[in-house]
């Protein structure tokens, strides 16, 4: 029997997973439990992609994260017969000031967790909630937190911070941001794409429902849009990105807007949803004949042009773009429009290239280099809880 490893990233109403075989760590099988707390539903594909199960449960609607940790696990004994579980890895969304590495997780860092999740109010409590949920079923397999904030521990000291009073700032009211693992995957692979700009100046575009960008020094973090939440920065699907914070005071003083209200406002209203009307979907928007749906891309585009022009100016120059996530890896339009506005940085665009989706979608000449490169955060977790957990020796 071979040993396994069991990914997962927990989400609200969601419970994704993936389980990589230890040591090449082949993809296995993956897929999710979806819709717990309404109705939920577990879908579960081969690592090439094949749908293999489908299964919806009518009579569950007091369904948690437990029960879909539960049925997952039923479902891999019988789908992943010759494999036994190891270890599990967890997306975590927040690791706070201290941990710039992934970390085993033990009751003590679980309660530290919980301390940042008024940090994180929207994800960190689901990421715990996964966790408990493996603690509760499968008590004796060991865990790994990987963090999405630790990529960006090795940023400067001006850039972590804001221009608070130094008492906030102490108490952890700083930039920290988010889509960690993913910048480290696409860090990971720049060296086989392009040396030199895997030694040199890279900003990577995270483009999905939630976006953001990095700058990359040598393959580690220097600058990112995100901040102390994953709501700033880019427009995104329903998140409103950068937003002068006279505005909230605004709406709570003339508009009796609350925290809750704010909170709702500004993370599940707002970005392409809010501006559009419409959708928070980039597919359904790029296919509508709406000029607000048109209105909604154009901001997106514009805000991600000078949020770009930022992170050159903190890398002092660009020797290559990325661009990855959902819009990111297959929107030739977005990346076109992209590139045509950062043409003075002496981006040139290979048009065919870039309908192909071939991976490097610049000229030859280009001064900055453009490459498509899919993400594949799963993968980085996997090599982590691996690595933290010694499999063979630690287990
Ligand atoms: P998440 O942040 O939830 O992981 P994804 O990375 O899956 O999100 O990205 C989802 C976004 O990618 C959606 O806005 C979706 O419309 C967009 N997307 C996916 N495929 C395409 C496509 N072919 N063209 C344009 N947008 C796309």
């Amino acid at each position: 029997m071979t040993d396994a490893l069991l990914v997962l990233n927990g989400g609200s109403s969601s419970l994704k997973f993936s389980v990589f075989q230890t040591g090449d760590l082949g993809l296995l099988v993956r897929g999710q439990v979806e819709g717990i707390g309404t109705g939920p539903r577990l879908i579960l594909r081969s690592g090439s992609g094949e749908l293999i199960e489908e299964q919806t449960l009518t009579d569950r609607v007091r369904f948690d994260h437990t029960d879909a940790l539960g049925l997952i696990l039923q479902r891999l004994q019988v789908r992943v017969l010759d494999h036994r579980l190891v270890g599990v890895g967890h997306r975590v969304v927040h690791g706070g000031v201290k941990h710039a590495a992934p970390a085993r997780i033990d009751a003590c860092l679980v309660s530290e967790l919980e301390q940042l999740v008024p940090l994180a109010p929207l994800h960190q409590p689901h990421n715990l909630a996964a966790i408990k949920a493996v603690f509760l079923k499968t008590p004796h397999l060991p865990q790994v937190a990987c963090f999405d904030t630790a990529f960006h521990r090795t940023q400067s000291q001006v850039a972590q911070w804001f221009g608070l009073p130094r008492r906030y700032t102490e108490q952890g009211v700083r930039r920290y941001g988010f889509h960690g693992l993913s910048y480290e995957f696409v860090a990971a692979e720049l060296p086989s794409v392009d040396p030199r700009a895997a030694a040199g100046k890279t900003i990577v575009a995270h483009l999905g429902n939630g976006a953001s960008m990095c700058a990359l020094q040598a393959g580690r973090s220097i600058a990112t849009t995100m901040s102390f939440t994953p709501a700033d920065g880019l427009v995104m699907g329903t998140r409103v990105g950068s937003l002068d914070p006279g505005v909230l005071l605004y709406l709570m003083t003339r508009h009796g807007l609350d925290a809750a209200g704010l909170e709702k406002l500004v993370y599940h209203e707002s970005g392409l949803l809010g501006v559009s009307g419409i959708s928070s979907d980039m597919r359904t928007l790029l296919a509508s004949a709406d000029p607000q749906a048109a209105e909604a891309i154009d901001l997106f585009v514009y805000r991600l042009g000078r949020e770009l022009g930022s992170l050159v100016a903190a890398l002092g120059g660009l020797d290559a773009l990325v661009f990855t996530g959902g819009i990111g890896e297959n929107s030739d339009l977005i990346r076109a429009r992209v590139c045509q506005d950062a043409a003075w940085i002496g981006i040139r665009l290979n048009d065919d290239a870039n309908r192909q989706g071939s991976r490097r979608i610049s000229y030859d000449d280009s001064k900055v280099a453009i490459y498509v490169i899919a993400t594949n955060e799963e993968c980085i977790m996997a090599q982590h809880t691996q690595r933290v957990l010694g499999f063979n020796g630690a287990i």
